[in-house]
């Protein structure tokens, strides 16, 4: 066994932490009070070639694997949940699934342009009334010629408001269910689409959008893998965008017990600093053990995944199981470390000024987005009690 992260890693982890800080941190306030994302922040991340940490070379990408994904993830998430989330749901829920479904023309087409933050992409599964259920669908493509007519809606889009390009599913065969699912690629300024920014109480600065289609016309040829066989191409990317997610829980969990522990140091009362106050320490003390937990089961994970020569998981895997714990873990972790923060402040946690609670109004959404908390314990029963 080795648990220790090798020199390259170390380096990426450093420097994207370091470009975090100086570049990302002096406009998080501004960020978070206008819900604003930050202009540049494709083309900022793609000079350190974190766009396309995964996709590979051939496609200008830098090749690695999902430890090095998560590793960037963790320290993007340091400094901004949102932001962090932002690039995963552009490299992981986009541009990992075109690489590991699409065909070589869109892969050409796309790939590139994505990893050069010339576009921004993100992925559509969640319709207002298919969430956890999304085989619930309905969103229908009908064929005409060599195009889809595309009509319905989606919501809860990361990216989607400034977004360039869209991966979703819809229905071309509603009558057979989930085995009458295809996936598509769509430009976002094709005629009949349509979106508007969402509001909302954290992860600002990571645009939220809901989105319309009407008689919305995609070329047979931006289909991603076969038709009505989407259900393969959204289950084998829903573990490894899991993994990826986790570490940027990992981030948060890490931004506030930074924050956390200086202020105990420095805050004083009966005149001493609030942290010689053992129950202070046993907040302290426990943020770290949720930190460190799940961190090891998040990079477990992600060195599990890289390992595997088929990294598509989904029903019947061990994959399954371990992406769902990993993210499960991290996500409740990380809310009750914003939490023990956010009191270790006392009422300057509750006031605006100081940043601890951002990161518990973001550490929430780790447990709603990329599948619940309940629909993760199900995963895990479900794989545990596989016969
Ligand atoms: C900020 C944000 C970003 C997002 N980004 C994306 C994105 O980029 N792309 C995308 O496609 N989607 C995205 N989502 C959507 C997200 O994946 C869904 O919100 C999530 O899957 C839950 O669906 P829902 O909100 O419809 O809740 P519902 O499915 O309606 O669930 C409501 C409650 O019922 C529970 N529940 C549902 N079914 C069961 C069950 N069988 N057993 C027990 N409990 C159950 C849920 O756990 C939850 O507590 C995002 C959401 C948010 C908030």
């Amino acid at each position: 066994m080795d648990f220790k992260f090798n020199q390259e890693q170390e380096m990426l982890a450093e420097t994207t932490y370091k470009w975090a800080v100086n570049w990302l941190e002096p406009k998080m306030q501004e960020v978070d009070e206008e819900d604003k994302f930050p202009e540049g922040f494709f083309k900022e991340t793609a000079k350190l070639d974190l766009n396309g940490i995964t996709i590979d070379e051939e496609y200008e990408g830098a090749g690695l694997g999902y430890t090095e994904a998560c590793l960037v993830a963790e320290n993007l998430g340091r400094v901004s949940s949102a932001l962090s989330m932002t690039w995963g749901a552009h490299l992981i829920l986009c541009a990992d699934n075109i690489q590991s479904n699409a065909s070589k023309e869109i892969k050409d087409k796309y790939l590139p342009k994505l990893v050069s933050g010339d576009m921004i992409g993100c992925l559509g599964i969640t319709e207002p009334d298919a969430g956890s259920d999304a085989m619930a669908m309905r969103t229908t493509a009908v064929k005409d010629g060599d195009e889809y007519v595309v009509n319905g809606s989606k919501t809860f889009i990361t990216n989607a408001p400034v977004g360039q390009l869209l991966l979703f599913y819809a229905k071309t065969d509603p009558e057979k269910g989930s085995r009458g699912i295809s996936a598509f690629v769509v430009e976002t300024d094709t005629p009949g689409y349509s979106c508007n920014k969402i509001d909302k109480f954290g992860m600002r600065g990571s645009p939220t959008g809901e989105l319309a289609f009407n008689d919305m016309r995609v070329p047979a040829s931006q289909m991603v893998g076969e038709e009505n066989k989407g259900v393969h191409v959204l289950t084998s990317g829903l573990c490894t965008e899991r993994i990826v997610l986790s570490a940027c829980a990992l981030g948060t969990m890490r931004a506030a017990m930074d924050l956390s522990v200086k202020y105990a140091r420095e805050r004083y009362q009966f005149g001493r600093p609030i942290g010689e106050f053992q129950i202070i320490q046993q907040k302290l003390a426990d943020m770290y053990c949720h930190y460190e937990r799940a961190k090891w089961l998040t990079y477990y994970a992600a060195w599990y995944v890289d390992g595997l020569t088929d990294k598509r998981g989904g029903k019947g895997t061990d994959l399954d199981k371990i992406a769902a714990a990993a993210i499960l873990n991290a996500s409740e972790s990380c809310t009750q470390v914003c939490l023990d923060g956010v009191q270790i402040f006392g009422g300057y946690g509750y006031s605006l000024e100081y940043p601890i609670q951002r990161h518990l109004r973001d550490a929430k959404l780790w447990e709603i987005g990329a599948g619940t908390s309940e629909i993760r314990r199900l995963i895990i029963a479900r794989e545990l009690l596989r016969t």
